[in-house]
């Protein structure tokens, strides 16, 4: 059995939801399948981007909107950032970011694409293979169903099938990174609308974080690069449970904490540096891409950045008739214009860090008296 479409997105997270949402007025005939039945968990920290509101916007003002009366999140405005020494430092920002669980954030936007009449989900539903050739793009379903359409947009995350099959690229643990994450109940002294990153010195140039959700819980975790943690032969669950029980300065704030969900792992994959994102009928979104930042593990608005792009640039191809991997590199140009400069900054930074970590005692130290490291930190982890 074949149905037809226009774009076949693969993959219903923040890239493939927000790329369906860019591609909600175009009058094209979209399928947005995954795997998972909504609402779904993705292993993640929850910590969304400030930003975030304002790219949805840019594709409908109500979307904005909609996120500002979402109840499901803790606004942040404030970053603390804590060396090794235990120095401590507050950056505040003027606008809010929030720290939303995944399985509430993708679902909102999920809904919001509910209401498109031009999309069709098939939740619940793994693809199986993915090909295209000079004429058409095709989606392998279960139960002997094809998807046939002229663009394939990739929004599968880090192990999903598109990257593989389409680009047939391997991620490089140079630019990949490891986290584990649980849900406690109870943490003491969370600060007010503060999310705290713990850089705690066997995990440099990683970090421990802890991510303040409603209702008293939070998003705890570590994350480090896998070149590290390799080289560290670190077990991260282990390494995050020590750091809970023996470490000086979090140890009290556990004591009376409740673990209230498994710690669970997943990858990375980092843009640092540039790989195929696009092709003959075919692009690549978020995680997908591998445009998570390198420094701080960020990857939500990303997806949503690409996944927006992704959705324009859908609609160039079909008012040109043009789906050829050299028209498809104007969408490589707009993602890395927008994001490389960035990314290329924050890998600087991170190598920085890993070659000689007691920098970061007295780094903290000068960003508390420099405005200039101030902001640019602000500017680093906005
Ligand atoms: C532990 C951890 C902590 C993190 N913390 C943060 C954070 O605090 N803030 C932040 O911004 N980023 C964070 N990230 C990164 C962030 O999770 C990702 O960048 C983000 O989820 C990317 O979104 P995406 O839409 O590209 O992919 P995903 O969210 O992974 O969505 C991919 C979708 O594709 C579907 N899929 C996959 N394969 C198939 C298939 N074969 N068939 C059908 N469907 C398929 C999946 O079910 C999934 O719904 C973290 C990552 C990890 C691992």
């Amino acid at each position: 059995m074949v149905e037809k479409f226009d774009v076949i997105i693969c993959g219903a997270g923040p890239a493939g939801a927000t790329c369906a949402l860019a591609l909600g007025s175009s009058g094209l005939k979209v399928a947005l399948v995954d795997k998972s039945n909504f609402p779904r968990d993705k292993i993640c920290g929850d910590a969304i981007a400030a930003y975030v509101p304002k790219v949805l916007s840019t594709i409908n003002p109500t979307y904005a909107k909609a996120l500002a009366d979402f109840t499901e999140k803790e606004n942040v405005n404030t970053i603390r950032i804590v060396s090794p020494n235990t120095k401590t430092l507050d950056i505040s920002y003027g606008v809010d970011g929030f720290i939303s669980t995944r399985v509430h954030f993708d679902n909102f936007l999920l809904d919001l694409v509910k209401q498109l009449t031009n999309v069709k989900l098939f939740l619940h539903t793994a693809i199986l293979d993915v090909v295209t050739n000079e004429k058409k793009a095709y989606v392998i379903l279960a139960d002997n169903i094809k998807l046939e359409a002229s663009l394939i947009i990739g929004c599968d995350g880090e192990q999903g099938i598109t990257r593989k099959k389409l680009t047939k690229t391997q991620l490089d643990p140079e630019h990949h990174a490891a986290a584990v994450r649980a849900y406690f109940k109870n943490v003491k002294d969370i600060p007010e609308s503060t999310f705290e990153l713990h850089f705690i010195d066997k995990v440099i140039p990683g970090y421990f974080w802890i991510f303040p959700l409603p209702n008293n819980e939070a998003n705890v975790g570590l994350g480090i690069v896998s070149k590290s943690v390799a080289a560290k032969k670190l077990n991260l669950r282990q390494e995050m449970q020590r750091i809970i029980e023996t470490n000086p300065s979090i140890k009290e704030r556990f004591a009376d904490a409740e673990m209230i969900s498994k710690i669970e792992g997943y990858g990375l994959p980092l843009g640092s540096r540039k790989t195929t994102i696009s092709g003959n009928r075919f692009m690549l979104c978020g995680d997908a891409a591998s445009l998570i930042d390198p420094l701080t593990g960020e990857g939500i608005g990303q997806a949503i950045i690409s996944g927006r792009y992704a959705g324009w640039q859908a609609k160039k191809c079909f008012e040109q008739n043009n789906f050829s991997a050299s028209f498809m590199k104007q969408y490589n140009k707009i993602v890395y214009d927008k994001l490389w400069k960035e990314h290329k900054r924050n890998y600087f930074i991170r190598e920085l860090i890993i070659n000689k970590p007691k920098l970061f005692n007295a780094l903290t130290s000068l960003l508390n008296k420099s405005k200039f490291l101030h902001n640019l930190t602000k500017k680093i982890f906005n």
